[in-house]
């Protein structure tokens, strides 16, 4: 009998996330990993140029990280979280601080963006509940990603695929992505809204905008809006679960921003692609409102895997990578290797736009196109087609790779995107 493939044995009893089967019924079958290289099952090789969604930015299979964990795995694999503590998170709370924007003081641990997301929504309400000015509305930014659990689904302003969820979010309202023209009536708006003083927590992904096709905006007028909102106690939440750990130039996006947020959201490369895990971190005035002689103002938040001893060893020895001078040498390296890039692709006749943040590179094609369209598709076939995984969305084809990416992977991305032109 002949051995089935993965793609067919896949079909039978898996539902993939995002989606239709009908539509797209085989998944392809991936075997190995190892520093920026995907391998399917028969061998062929890609260049993982979103570095596995934003998560593997130190290479896979990193021989480094592999060797901390496995031999965490030997000493202590996973313990309750509440009533326990352990080594890896405590070193972990200690060295992240470390790096953290300055006012941040306390981490609370959770196994994905969206629950990330989501505890720091439930600690923005509480947070005026607990002080007995309940507030019960949250502020977002237009075109947001957030995550997909309810309340991260609510703050989304991406909600194509939202339609049989949405009479049971919580209450969001939206403002546009700040920019120099804008900000001065979206701060009058704000000013007038304000005087409701229902406004609890306003979350925004700082500087870039991964889901909306990586749009960048100016840090000068979001913090701006993130003084006005602080000055009549709106708790500012920055999720930084696709930005954070060196992708915008900086360690985390907020460090380009004058003003810092009252809560952190951090996931994605925080465990470097090994394993999932999430935290919020936030102020001390933040964390102060919870404690409390009275038992219910604690935040009852828990996930069972919380602050899983494998997953704090692995964002540990991430850590140690980011901050070694090696990884911020490829950081750099790979932040000019796009410049240059930039400098002949952008003259392209049917490049819209580019745009560029750290080592996150964009461009939009000059053509008319819905999200997940025909053009789309077969922009993914040819990059794959030639050994480069790429996802574009709709018309904006983004790189965001592994920092470890040498310089012949890199190039040979910019020549599957050149070619992928004709396509158009
Ligand atoms: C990916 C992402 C999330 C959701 O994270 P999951 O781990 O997929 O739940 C939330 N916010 C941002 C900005 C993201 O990029």
């Amino acid at each position: 009998m002949r051995l089935k493939n993965l793609s067919e044995r896949d079909q039978k009893h898996i539902w993939h996330p995002l989606t239709q089967h009908k539509l797209h019924p085989k998944m392809l079958g991936i075997v190995k990993a190892k520093g920026a290289l995907l391998f399917d099952e028969k061998g062929k090789e890609y260049i993982d140029g979103i570095s596995s969604w934003y998560t593997s930015v130190y290479g896979h299979c990193n021989n480094f990280i592999l060797e901390r964990v496995g031999r965490q795995m030997q000493q202590l694999d996973q313990v309750v979280f509440s009533g326990f503590t352990h080594e890896p998170a405590v070193q972990l709370s200690e060295e992240l601080i470390q790096i953290l924007p300055g006012n941040q003081a306390k981490l609370f641990f959770s196994d994905n963006g969206s629950t990330a997301t989501e505890i720091g929504i439930k600690m923005a309400l509480q947070y005026h509940f607990n002080k007995s000015g309940r507030r019960n509305v949250m502020l977002a930014l237009e075109n947001g990603f957030h995550g997909d659990t309810f309340g991260a689904m609510s703050v989304s302003g991406l909600s194509v695929y939202n339609g049989p969820f949405e009479d049971f979010f919580i209450d969001v309202e939206r403002i546009p992505v700040p920019t120099r023209d804008n900000v001065a009536d979206i701060l009058l708006q704000l000013e007038n809204r304000l005087k409701e003083n229902n406004i609890a927590g306003f979350i925004y992904e700082p500087l870039v905008q991964g889901a909306a096709a990586m749009k960048m905006y100016d840090s000068r007028p979001l913090s701006r809006i993130l003084d006005l909102l602080q000055s009549h106690g709106v708790l500012t939440i920055a999720d930084e679960v696709m930005t954070g750990f060196g992708k915008t130039g900086t360690h985390f996006a907020s460090d380009q921003i004058g003003t810092k947020p009252d809560i952190i959201c951090l996931s994605k490369a925080l465990t470097a692609g090994l394993l999932p895990m999430a935290i919020t971190s936030c102020s001390q005035e933040v964390y102060d409102a919870f404690y409390s002689d009275e038992m219910a103002k604690g935040l009852f938040h828990a996930h069972t895997y919380s602050a899983n001893p494998l997953a704090c060893t692995a964002a540990l020895a991430g850590l140690e990578l980011l901050l070694s001078e090696e990884m911020q040498s490829n950081i750099q390296r790979v932040v000019k290797s796009h410049r240059e890039f930039d400098k002949e692709i952008g003259q392209h006749p049917k490049v819209a736009r580019t745009r560029q943040c750290g080592v996150i590179y964009a461009l939009d094609i000059d053509t008319e196109m819905e999200r997940y369209g025909n053009l789309r598709d077969r922009l993914f076939d040819h990059f794959m087609d030639n050994g480069v995984f790429l996802r574009p969305l709709g018309n904006t084809i983004y790189i965001l790779a592994p920092y470890v990416i040498t310089h012949e992977q890199l190039q040979k991305i910019y020549g599957t995107i050149r070619s992928s032109l004709d396509l158009v």
